[in-house]
């Protein structure tokens, strides 16, 4: 039976994820088989197991699914137990071992692509979804500086914060004490707020002078944070395009055991940025 892939997900129709992978298997000389399928919340460990009976050998998790997909791992790499989120499954036997990609391929992108040096920046991170709990740790451990966290469900930014067990660096704040936190030097958009709905509002007394912005979402759904974050004067601003890529490298890494080389992919993508709507 050949190997099947996939992402997971609701909704996932837009998702750039089979095309990236068409891309990376055709530079690669892998034949892929991947495609979107979308499940309902509550409905993963049974389209899990129809793929199981199709030849499903590995998949993707994307919102909301990244936290039951945690749930139904046998076992989990350091960096899935530490974000308590699974975005990449590798079937391995009768077993789904599960990995967590989002983190390195964020900083991945921000440092080798962008340029950006994450040590000792005073760091804002917004939201604490699947994705902020991937990107976290891969940010403390690429060296920024204090983490604060702020989300919308105070209980979600509480649970963030004692998950990554840093108390003297890691600081949870409600998103009403902003205005006081201070100036950052990174600003991390990991909500999904641009995506159906108007952005919250930030205070610009949150941008220090050499802050650079992030948002983990591209396409439409990232224009609200962009646009504020050039407005409110942050010396860098990069969109989720680029951690999308090198999260997808590392997934297929992981399955075919080459890594891609991205950058052709990402320019691909990039030409079409402006057209493309979030759904990774
Ligand atoms: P999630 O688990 O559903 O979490 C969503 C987050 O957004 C939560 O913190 C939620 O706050 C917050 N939020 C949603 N609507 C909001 C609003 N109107 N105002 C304020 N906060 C709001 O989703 P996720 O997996 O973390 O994904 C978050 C975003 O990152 C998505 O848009 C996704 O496409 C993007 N992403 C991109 C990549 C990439 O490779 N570029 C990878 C992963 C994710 P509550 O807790 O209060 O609900």
């Amino acid at each position: 039976m050949s190997r099947h892939f996939a992402v997971f997900g609701h909704p996932v129709a837009h998702s750039l994820s089979p095309k990236i992978h068409a891309a990376f298997g055709k530079q690669t000389g892998i034949a892929i088989d991947y495609r979107a399928i979308d499940v309902e919340p509550g409905q993963l460990t049974h389209a899990l197991a129809d793929f199981i009976a199709q030849g499903g050998a590995g998949a993707n998790v994307t919102l909301p699914l990244k936290q039951a997909a945690f749930s139904l791992c046998d076992d989990l790499t350091e960096r899935a137990r530490r974000a308590g989120a699974v975005n990449t499954l590798v079937r391995n036997g009768d077993t789904w071992h599960g990995d967590n990609t989002d983190g390195v391929g964020l900083v991945r992108d921000l440092t080798d692509r962008h340029a950006l040096d994450l040590r000792a920046r005073r760091t804002l991170m917004l939201g604490a979804g699947g994705a902020a709990r991937g990107v976290a740790p891969a940010l403390l451990d690429a060296g920024i500086g204090e983490l604060y966290i702020v989300n919308r469900t105070p209980q979600r930014t509480d649970a963030l914060a004692d998950a990554l067990a840093e108390p003297g660096r890691v600081h949870p704040r409600y998103l009403a004490d902003l205005p006081a936190l201070g100036e950052f030097d990174l600003i991390v958009n990991a909500t999904s707020a641009g995506r159906d709905q108007p952005m919250f509002s930030l205070p610009r007394a949150v941008v220090g002078r050499r802050c650079a912005a992030v948002d983990l979402n591209y396409g439409e759904a990232a224009i609200p944070f962009m646009a504020w974050a050039r407005a409110s004067g942050c010396m860098a601003a990069v969109d989720g395009l680029g951690m999308l890529v090198e999260q997808a490298a590392e997934s297929f890494a992981r399955w075919h055991g080459v890594r891609p080389e991205t950058d052709a992919v990402f320019a691909m993508l990039h030409g079409h940025a402006a057209a493309l709507v979030t759904a990774d």
